[in-house]
């Protein structure tokens, strides 16, 4: 009996043992589990369902002086994944990769570029189509941490194309984070990249806000967290543009298939009407996914269809430079109807003769014909008396090589060679009267920008007042409505007298209302115009056809350039441009904005 009560205690004895044990290493376990290891599972589950989210603010939306929209926000669906979510779960990738057809290796380095923290989603394919979305909605619950957001997107309507323009938007890259001035921006924002969108982006972007929200395993949010405030996102503010859309499609279409820039500006104001630079690119490339070779076939395209010509090439100005000369001759004594030279086709100077563009001849002329005619002997000879020297104060004075200031990006200033210049580059005293010759009518070494020959056409359809060029007319509050109107003040160019502009302002008159004006294709029934034409010499090919000029005559309100790479003659090509420019602004309906 005592054996068999001795045997049961040691079993018990045992038994108890095994649960002290046992509980031992459950309760170790279980400290394990609740106490030293809870602290990290909170993080983690915290941190992965209570999430900063950032709201984006709607960009300010661009619109022309008559209100139509020029630059709209629609919604587009990005794909985003969260890194914590799927770092280890390579089927997730996998999948993903595939619906997206990219590889497992490209969807990394996507997220790894792009990602801030582990618990920020990170879009991975921007602009997906309708298929795409539906792929990742099917397989939803194998993919973990994929989803799909809303984002606004720049939508082009299409009352004008105005490309380079407007300008696009674009991820901001690290490097522009770095350098630029971009409060508030964090990578995989968008910001303006070129044109107004660049010029303005401060004012366009906004400011963004944030929130605190509950989100499930895809990320989508299940509630707001109400105990922390949300800050709601400040929208940016509205363009409102001085360009009349209507007058840029006309602009546009008349310029289909050349290459060259128009700028129409209002002479009361600087306002800037129309500009156009051709060729140009379908704006809505930059507001969906462009896919690489289309991309390719622009940048590599060699008429450089992203070039903004308009505000960044550089020309010859060729005889519309000749008023410049002529503006020269006038304040240094000459008397625009007694100063004449003889045209017998040709000029010779030494060895070398320089020929007049009408092989026959254009006779005896005065100052007033020699510009109607646009006769190169006589601006030859005026050219040589008046010298170089004279030639290129006059142009500082007519304010060349300075820039116009036009609000956006990237405005390239040109060249006027003075002494200085020539002696630079063709060494001291080692260039000929031959080269004044050329220069001085507009060719060789002198460069222009399509902005500075509008310029100089309001200077002188406004007898020396000018204003700064301008394409922004008000910015909007899109919240209070407020506006806030930008004023531009007038100035005048310093040494050149009236009467020397009413010489000009004659002489480009008859230019095209003469009988033998280069120009008379520029004429408008009802419309008194005055302009110069050009055809620029250029190493490229056939002439740069030309036009500068300004309309009513009588009290001036818009003046203009166009220039038409290769266009040939600037009488053929580009006056018949102007003229329906002036038929297009004076016209009834165009006055009368619905
Ligand atoms: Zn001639």
């Amino acid at each position: 009996m005592n054996d068999h009560r001795q045997n049961l205690k040691q079993k018990q004895n045992q038994l108890f043992l095994f649960f002290i044990v046992a509980f031992a290493i459950l309760a170790s376990r279980f400290f394990y589990l609740q106490i030293y290891r809870q602290e990290q599972y909170l993080r983690a589950s915290e941190n992965n369902r209570i999430r900063e989210v950032i709201l984006k603010p709607n960009r300010g939306l661009i619109f022309d002086r008559n209100g139509r929209v020029l630059v709209d926000n629609h919604a587009a669906y990005d794909v985003f994944v969260v890194p914590f979510e799927v770092q280890k779960r390579d089927s997730v990738l996998r999948l993903t990769a595939k619906i997206l057809s990219k590889t497992v290796d490209d969807l990394k380095a996507r997220i790894k570029k792009k990602q801030i923290g582990l618990f920020n989603p990170v879009a991975v394919q921007s602009f997906v189509d309708f298929e795409t979305l539906s792929k990742i909605e099917e397989h939803k619950l194998e993919l973990p941490g994929v989803g799909i957001q809303v984002v606004p997107r720049r939508f082009y309507p299409d009352s004008a194309n105005a490309a380079h323009l407007l300008g696009y938007v674009g991820e901001v890259t690290r490097d522009e984070l770095k350098n630029g001035n971009y409060s508030n921006v964090r990578i995989g924002d968008f910001v303006g990249k070129r044109g107004l969108e660049k010029f303005y982006d401060q004012i366009l972007r906004g400011k963004p806000g944030r929130k605190y929200a509950e989100v499930d395993a895809l990320g989508r949010e299940v509630r707001t967290l109400t105990d922390r405030p949300e800050i709601p996102p400040v929208p940016g503010k509205n363009l409102h543009l001085s360009l009349d859309a209507r007058l840029q499609r006309m602009i546009e279409l008349k310029m289909e298939n050349k290459a060259g820039a128009v700028v129409v500006v209002n002479c009361k104001n600087g306002e800037i009407l129309a500009l156009v630079s051709k060729p140009d690119y379908p704006e809505r490339i930059f507001s969906e996914a462009i896919a690489p070779e289309q991309w390719q076939k622009i940048t590599s395209d060699p008429r450089k269809p992203l070039f903004h010509r308009a505000v960044q090439s550089l020309y010859p100005p060729g005889s519309t430079y000749k008023l410049v000369l002529a503006a020269a001759a006038l304040e240094n004594g000459v008397e625009p109807f007694s100063k004449k030279f003889n045209c017998m086709g040709a000029f010779q100077l030494g060895r070398k003769s320089y020929a007049c563009w009408k092989p026959e001849g254009h006779g005896n002329l005065n100052l007033y014909g020699a510009i109607e005619q646009s006769c190169n002997v006589y601006f030859y000879q005026l050219g040589l008396e008046t010298g170089i020297e004279k030639w290129a104060e006059y142009s500082k004075k007519l304010l060349f090589p300075q820039r116009t200031g036009i609000d956006l990006p990237d405005e390239s200033s040109g060249v006027i060679p003075d002494r200085d210049f020539l002696d630079k580059k063709y060494g001291k005293n080692r260039w000929s009267k031959g080269l004044i010759l050329n220069q001085v009518i507009g060719q060789g070494d002198v460069l222009v920008s399509p902005l500075q020959m509008a310029r100089l056409a309001m200077i002188i359809a406004n007898r020396g007042e000018f204003f700064p060029f301008h394409l922004l007319h008000y910015i909007e509050d899109p919240l209070t409505g407020e506006k806030k109107i930008l004023t531009h003040k007038s100035d005048h160019v310093v040494g050149i007298s009236d009467r020397t502009f009413e010489v000009l302002r004659q002489a480009m008159w008859r230019v095209v209302n003469g009988d033998n004006g280069t120009a008379k294709a520029a004429r408008v029934w009802g419309i008194e115009v005055a302009g110069k034409t050009g055809t620029a010499e250029n190493p490229h090919g056939e002439p740069h056809a030309w036009f500068i000029g300004f309309a009513p005559y009588e009290d001036p309100e818009i003046a203009m350039s166009i220039i038409v790479e290769n266009g040939g003659s600037g009488g053929r090509t580009a006056a018949p441009i102007a003229r329906e420019i002036v038929r297009t602004y004076f016209s009834s309906e165009f006055r009368n904005v619905e």
